[in-house]
C-alpha cells in the first residue's frame, strides 16, 4: 500500500520511527476482518484520541485502523509496532466508537470485521483529489486583439468564472494547447481546487401536504422528540396512511436544528420513488448509500457524512456504519423487513443495531411499518410488557382510499384446471379489470419457470452439485439455476439417471410459468414480469415502475419485489397465487413473515379513489394466517403469535443464538461437531440443542451442522457462548459462525 503517506500529508510523523520512540501505547483495531484490537506504539507528540483513524502495520501490510484508547503493558515495548501515520480527519464521534464496541460484543463479531465496515472506503481517508481549473486574471487586458479562439475562451470564463480545461475545450470549441499557452502568457490563471462538488442543503421552506388529524398528532410527538435525547417510536400505520409524510416532519425538525438524519430502507429498488418524494419535499436529493453506488460516489458520500455536510442520508443497512458528525434522528422504514438482517460476514439485524446506535448517540429513532414485526409490537407494550417504544398509530388511509377487501379462494372448492394455477374466480376478476381498463398484480414469490424438474420415469430430481437443493428452471434464460449458490447448468430433456428420453418434467409454477398462463388466457393483455431476474438494476426498476404508472402494463406478474413500497394508482386487483407458500418450512417466523408479505402485497391494491380487492388462493382456508388476513384482524394475529412464542418459550420471551459449523470436508465437520458436543457447558437457564446436521446440510460446497442455544432472558447468552467456544479447538478448515437472534434456520 503506497497511499499511507498521503494520509498525514507529510513525513513529519514518520520521523519518530526508528529514532526515539514515545512510551505511550495505544489499543487499535485494524479494519481487517476476523482480527480484534492490538497494541501499537503511539506516534510522537500528542497521542491520537479515541476514535482517531490511523495507519498501522499488520503482517506485511499497512492498514487503516481505529484508536480505541490507551494500550496495556503486557507486551514489551520493543515487540510493539508503531502507528505510521494519523489521518487528517476528525476522530470518529465517541458515541460511534462506543457503538462499534457494543455491536461487536452483542453480535460476537470480531472488532476488526466491524471496523472494516466503518472504514469500507480507504480512499475516503485521503484528502479529496485536486483538479486544475482556469479563470481570467483580475486585471483583464484588452482582448479585442486576441485570436478568435482566445476570445471565445475569455468570453466563456467571463460568464462562468472558472472551469477545468476539458470543459473549456468543449464549450469554447478550442484545443487544449490554446488554454495552456494562454496560461503560460498570463492570460489565464490556474488554480487547484477540491474536485468534490459541495453538497446542497435541503430546503425547509417547502410545505408538505396538509396533514390529517392522525398524522398531525403523530408528527407533533416526533417534532417534540427531536433534540431531546434518545427515544424510540413505532410508527404503525396501514399502507397508504401517510407514514412517510409524518416522518418527513421529524426530518424537517432535525434539519432545523442543523442535525444529520439517517433513513434506512430495506431495498434499493425502493429508493427511486422515495427519492422523488424527498426531493419534492426538500428541494434537493438526499445523499445515498448502497452497494450500487460507485467507488467515487461512496468516497464522496463518506467524506460528506463525516464533515456533517451530508444532512440526510438514505441507504441500505450498511449506511448504519457511516461516521456521522451530528446524528439527530434515525428512521427505519419498513422495519419488519427481513432484508435488514445481514446473514453473511458480520451477522446482525440493522433495525436492532439502529436502535443501539440511537441510544448511544442520544437521538430519537422511528421504526415505521404497516405490519410491525412481532418484536417491535412486543416492545411497544402491546402485549402488556414494559413499553420500550412509543406507538404512534395511523389507522386510516389518507385521501378517499379505503383498505382493500381481502377475499379467500378455497382451491379445494374451486381448483384451477390441470396444469394451470389461476382458479376460476381469480380469472374472472382479472378479466373484469381488463374490461374496466384497470391493472392487476399476480403475486407469486417464486423466481423462474418451475421450482423443481424431475424425471417422469424414475422420479430423479435435478439438484445442485454444491447444495442440498433443487435446480430451478429459468426458461427465459434457457438455464437451470441454484438459488442458493448461483450454480448454473444447461437444461436437458433426457434423464441423467435412468437415461429416459424426453422424460424431464417441470413441477410447480414460478413467475415465468405464470406468464405463460396469462398469455394463454388473456392473449390481448399487456403483461410484464417483475422479479430480480427481469429487473436487475435501480434504473431498470425505475423504468419498470414508470411504465406501470403510465398505463403501459395491464397485468404485473411479480415476486416479493412487487410487494413493497410502490404506489400504482390504477392497480385495483391483487391475486396471491399461492398463499400457502410461505407457511411451509416451519421456522419461528414463517407465519409472521407470510402474514406480513401478504398484507403488504394486498396493500398495493386500490391506493387511490377506486377500491381495491385482494384475492388469495389457498388450500388451507382455516389456517390462522388466512383467517386473520380475511377478517382484517392484524392486531389479534400479532397477539396470538406472541402468545405462541410465549408458550414455546421462544424469543422475545427467551434469547436464541445459532452456531453454524461449516467445512468442505465432511469428516472434519464431524470431528468439530464432536469436540463442540463434548465440551457443552451446563448453565442454569440455558438449553443447547445440537450439534446436528443443518436442514441444508450441504450448501455452497460446504457441509454444515448447527447448534441452537436458548437462554432465559436473565442470562447473558454471549458470555455463555464465549466461554464455551473459546475452549474448543477447531480444525483450521472448519468455520464457526455465530448468529445472535437467528432469522434463518437453514
Ligand atoms: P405509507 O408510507 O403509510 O404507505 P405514504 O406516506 O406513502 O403512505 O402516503 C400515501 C400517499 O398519500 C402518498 O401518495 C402521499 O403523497 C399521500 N399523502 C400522504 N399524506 C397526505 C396528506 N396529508 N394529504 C394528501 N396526501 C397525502
Ligand atoms: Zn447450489
Amino acid at each position: 500500500m503506497a497511499d499511507h503517506r498521503n494520509i498525514d500529508g507529510g513525513k513529519d510523523n514518520m520521523a519518530g520511527q526508528g529514532s526515539l520512540l514515545s512510551n505511550a501505547t495505544l489499543q487499535i483495531v485494524p479494519a481487517v476482518p476476523l482480527v480484534n484490537g492490538f497494541d501499537y506504539l503511539a506516534p510522537p507528540g500528542d497521542p491520537p484520541r479515541r476514535g482517531s483513524i490511523v495507519m498501522v502495520p499488520l503482517g506485511q501490510r499497512l492498514v487503516p485502523g481505529i484508536v480505541l484508547g490507551p494500550g496495556g503493558d503486557e507486551v514489551p515495548y520493543h515487540k510493539l509496532k508503531a502507528v505510521t501515520s494519523v489521518a487528517r480527519l476528525a476522530p470518529l464521534e465517541p458515541a460511534f466508537v462506543d457503538f462499534i464496541e457494543k455491536m461487536a460484543n452483542w453480535t460476537m463479531a470480531p472488532l476488526g470485521s466491524i471496523a472494516k465496515m466503518v472504514l469500507s472506503q480507504p480512499k475516503a481517508l485521503l484528502p479529496p483529489p485536486l483538479q486544475t481549473v482556469y479563470r481570467l486574471p483580475d486585471l483583464l487586458e484588452d482582448h479585442t486583439k486576441l485570436t478568435k479562439a482566445r476570445q471565445r475562451v475569455t468570453a466563456l470564463l467571463q460568464d462562468v468564472g472558472s472551469l477545468p480545461s476539458p470543459d473549456i475545450q468543449k464549450l469554447a470549441g478550442v484545443s487544449g494547447s490554446v488554454i495552456t499557452t494562454m496560461a503560460q502568457q498570463g492570460l489565464l490563471h490556474s488554480e487547484q481546487i477540491a474536485a468534490d462538488p459541495p453538497v446542497m442543503l435541503p430546503r425547509l421552506d417547502i410545505d408538505g401536504a396538509e396533514l390529517t388529524e392522525d398524522q398531525e398528532a403523530a408528527a407533533a410527538v416526533l417534532r417534540a422528540a427531536i433534540g431531546n435525547g434518545y427515544s424510540a417510536f413505532l410508527l404503525d400505520g396501514v399502507t397508504g396512511s401517510g407514514k412517510t409524510e409524518v416522518y418527513f416532519e421529524a426530518v424537517r425538525a432535525a434539519l432545523a436544528r442543523n442535525q444529520q438524519i439517517l433513513i434506512l430502507l430495506p431495498e434499493i429498488a425502493l429508493t427511486a420513488s422515495w427519492r422523488e418524494r424527498f426531493t419534492l419535499r426538500f428541494g434537493v436529493a438526499p445523499t445515498e448509500w448502497h452497494s450500487d453506488l460507485g467507488e467515487a460516489g461512496k468516497r464522496r458520500a463518506w467524506r460528506a457524512v463525516q464533515r456533517g455536510d451530508a444532512r440526510v442520508v438514505v441507504g441500505a443497512r450498511s449506511a448504519l456504519f457511516l461516521p456521522f458528525a451530528s446524528l439527530g434522528l434515525i428512521v427505519v422504514d419498513e422495519e419488519h423487513e427481513h432484508a435488514f438482517k445481514q446473514e453473511d460476514q458480520v451477522i446482525y439485524h440493522a433495525r436492532d443495531m439502529a436502535v443501539l446506535r440511537a441510544r448511544l448517540e442520544g437521538c430519537p429513532i422511528v421504526l415505521a411499518s404497516a405490519t410491525p414485526s412481532l418484536e417491535s409490537w412486543f416492545n411497544s407494550g402491546m402485549t402488556g410488557e414494559p413499553q420500550r417504544y412509543q406507538r404512534l398509530l395511523l389507522a386510516h388511509r389518507v385521501k378517499a382510499a379505503t383498505m382493500p377487501e381481502i377475499i379467500g379462494i378455497d382451491l379445494r372448492a374451486t381448483p384451477p384446471e390441470r396444469g394451470r394455477w389461476l382458479a376460476p374466480p381469480l380469472v374472472e376478476a382479472v378479466q373484469a379489470r381488463l374490461d374496466a381498463g384497470e391493472q392487476s398484480l399476480l403475486f407469486l414469490n417464486r423466481r423462474g419457470y418451475a421450482p423443481l424438474t424431475l424425471c417422469g420415469l424414475c422420479g430423479d430430481q435435478v439438484t445442485c452439485p454444491n447444495c442440498d437443493s433443487w435446480m430451478v428452471a429459468h426458461r427465459l434464460k434457457g438455464r437451470m439455476r441454484c438459488h442458493h449458490c448461483g450454480h448454473e447448468a444447461r437444461p436437458t430433456t433426457h434423464c441423467q439417471s435412468c437415461g429416459g428420453e424426453d422424460s424431464m418434467r417441470a413441477c410447480g409454477p414460478g413467475v415465468e410459468r405464470l406468464a405463460e398462463e396469462v398469455l394463454l388466457r388473456f392473449p390481448d393483455a399487456r403483461f410484464a414480469v417483475l422479479s430480480s431476474d427481469t429487473v436487475t438494476t435501480p434504473q431498470a426498476s425505475e423504468v419498470f415502475f414508470k411504465s406501470v404508472i403510465d398505463g403501459e402494463v395491464d397485468i404485473i406478474i411479480g415476486t416479493q419485489m412487487a410487494a413493497k413500497g410502490h404506489h400504482f394508482p390504477n392497480l385495483t386487483l391483487v391475486g396471491i397465487v399461492d398463499a400457502d407458500l410461505g407457511l411451509a418450512g416451519g421456522d419461528l417466523r414463517a407465519a409472521e413473515r407470510s402474514f406480513q408479505m401478504m398484507m403488504q402485497v394486498a396493500g398495493r391494491a386500490g391506493r387511490e379513489s377506486r377500491p381495491g380487492v385482494a384475492m388469495l388462493q389457498t388450500t388451507q382456508i382455516a389456517n390462522p394466517v388466512m383467517t386473520a388476513l380475511l377478517s382484517g384482524q392484524r392486531d389479534a394475529f400479532l397477539d396470538s403469535e406472541v402468545a405462541a412464542r410465549q408458550a414455546a418459550a421462544m424469543p422475545p420471551f427467551s434469547r436464541l443464538a445459532a452456531l453454524i459449523l461449516s467445512a468442505p470436508d465432511e469428516q472434519r465437520l464431524h470431528e468439530a461437531s464432536r469436540a463442540l458436543a463434548l465440551s457443552k457447558p451446563h448453565f442454569e437457564g440455558v438449553d443447547i440443542f445440537g450439534p446436528t446436521a443443518a436442514p441444508l446440510s450441504f450448501l455452497r460446497g460446504k457441509y454444515r451442522a448447527r447448534v441452537l442455544v436458548r437462554a432465559k432472558k436473565t442470562v447473558d447468552i454471549q458470555t455463555v457462548i464465549r466461554s464455551w467456544v473459546e475452549n474448543v479447538k477447531l480444525p483450521s478448515s472448519v468455520r464457526l459462525h455465530i448468529d445472535i437472534d437467528p432469522y434463518s434456520f437453514l
